[in-house]
């Protein structure tokens, strides 16, 4: 028998992402190979990945002498430094790319990927948000599918299937609204860390679960639908939707709206894109999550208050300037998301300092990928600036050795 599984490597397996993609190809051993795992600096985690599923190829990106001893010991054959991320995901036996690492550097490699022909699954923000003029064009250029990893967008994805878009008036991207929704907002400025990571609905990264509290996460992801769907700004909206059981939808101009619905789960949106074009049963095995409609006590909708969560109008206005502005939003939401989760910072802070970095930075159109780093890095060291720190601050020392951009990074999630 020829095998069939479809060959797939995976950038970040040692994260939330990865660690659930791995289950998914652990409930389908006759669907899926992994030909290639790197990861940042969990070597131990790594090894095990490594010994359960027999990669091809496996790589490490931190150079620390402890983790390169750690390496010596137990994974001496890995590919070590940055640029192994790349020979990962360009491995001629691979036909997916599964980029699910956080921050910037899933960029490089998901760039190579497409260019060597690979499907891309893609879990990681930054790549589009930052860089969706290049990675878009080069994608068609080279007859790739990009497809979504994250639950909104594959939400939007599976009702956009078989439509045409001249017929979408909007994509309708829910929001849980997180932890602090209902929160009186003279309150919002003493929210404590421990409350903004308390999501009610979704585990993820701290990154990625402050901006859910501040929604930044969801003006993200409307950057994100810009590009991923090919759709102009005045046709994204935001809804929020407490429960997460609608992942999103899309209103058509004849008034009819689809919108899929599951229990909140990054599995799904995983499997789908991993096993595109087909679905894959999921009764009998460990992902198993129906969800049965009488126990749903009721699905709730609102508009966002804008008052409220900041960061959402300024993704909307820096997604509609363009050019390095969403990589000045990313850079200076990075960092001064780091500045909270150390106590160093008012929550209500965040949008502040992103708003003084967005007004202070002389955007660059149609930029270069060496153009939109610098910009991030500038909104980075600008934010400790404005707060008067040194710009070798801690709020890197999260970095490793991955660079110095994309500290903390916000793999997809919620
Ligand atoms: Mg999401």
């Amino acid at each position: 028998m020829p095998d069939t599984r479809r060959r797939i490597a995976i950038l970040g397996s040692t994260g939330s992402i990865g660690r659930q993609t791995l289950d998914v190809i652990r409930a389908y051993p006759d669907r899926f190979a992994v030909i290639a795992l790197a990861a940042r600096g969990n070597v131990a985690l790594l090894a095990e990945q490594a010994r359960e599923f027999h990669p091809q190829l496996v790589a490490c990106t931190a150079d620390d002498p402890a983790t390169q001893r750690q390496l010596d010991e137990l994974l001496p054959d890995a590919l070590r430094g940055l640029d192994a991320l790349t020979t990962a995901a360009t491995h001629p036996a691979v036909e997916m790319l599964v980029a699910a690492t956080s921050g910037l550097v899933g960029v490089l490699p998901t760039l190579a990927a497409i260019r060597a022909g690979k499907t891309i699954a893609l879990a990681n923000k930054e790549t589009l948000v930052m860089a969706g003029h290049l990675v878009m064009p080069e994608a068609r250029r080279h007859g790739v599918d990009v497809l979504p990893v994250d639950s909104e967008h594959s939400a939007l994805w599976q009702c956009l299937r078989g439509e045409r878009a001249s017929e979408v008036r909007h994509l309708l991207i829910t929001a849980s609204g997180g932890p602090l929704r209902t929160m009186p907002l003279e309150r919002m400025r003493d929210v404590t860390v421990a409350q903004a990571l308390a999501h009610p609905t979704w585990r993820m990264g701290p990154k990625v679960t402050i901006d859910s509290a501040t929604l930044m996460n969801k003006g993200l992801e409307v950057i994100e639908a810009h590009w991923l769907f090919d759709m102009p700004y005045n046709k994204i909206e935001v809804v929020v939707h407490p429960q997460s059981v609608i992942h999103s939808m899309v209103e058509f101009v004849d008034d009819s709206i689809k919108l899929q619905a599951s229990l909140p789960s990054m599995h799904l949106p995983i499997q789908d894109a991993l096993s595109y074009p087909d679905r894959l049963d999921r009764a009998g095995t460990p992902l198993a999550h129906a969800l049965r409609w009488p126990e749903l006590a009721r699905l709730d909708f609102e508009d966002v208050d804008l008052d409220r969560f900041p960061c959402l109008r300024l993704a909307y206005a820096a997604g509609r300037r363009g050019g390095t502005a969403p990589a000045v939003l990313v850079g200076a939401d990075e960092t001064a998301v780091a500045l909270f989760l150390r106590g160093a910072l008012p929550l209500t802070d965040i949008p502040a300092l992103i708003e003084t970095a967005l007004e202070r930075h002389t955007v660059v159109d149609d930029p270069a990928l060496d153009d939109v780093l610098a910009a991030s890095a500038w909104a980075q060291d600008e934010v400790l600036r404005l707060r008067g720190l040194p710009l070798r601050d801690t709020a890197r020392e999260n970095s490793g050795s991955v660079g110095r951009v994309g500290s903390v990074g916000s793999a997809a999630g919620g």
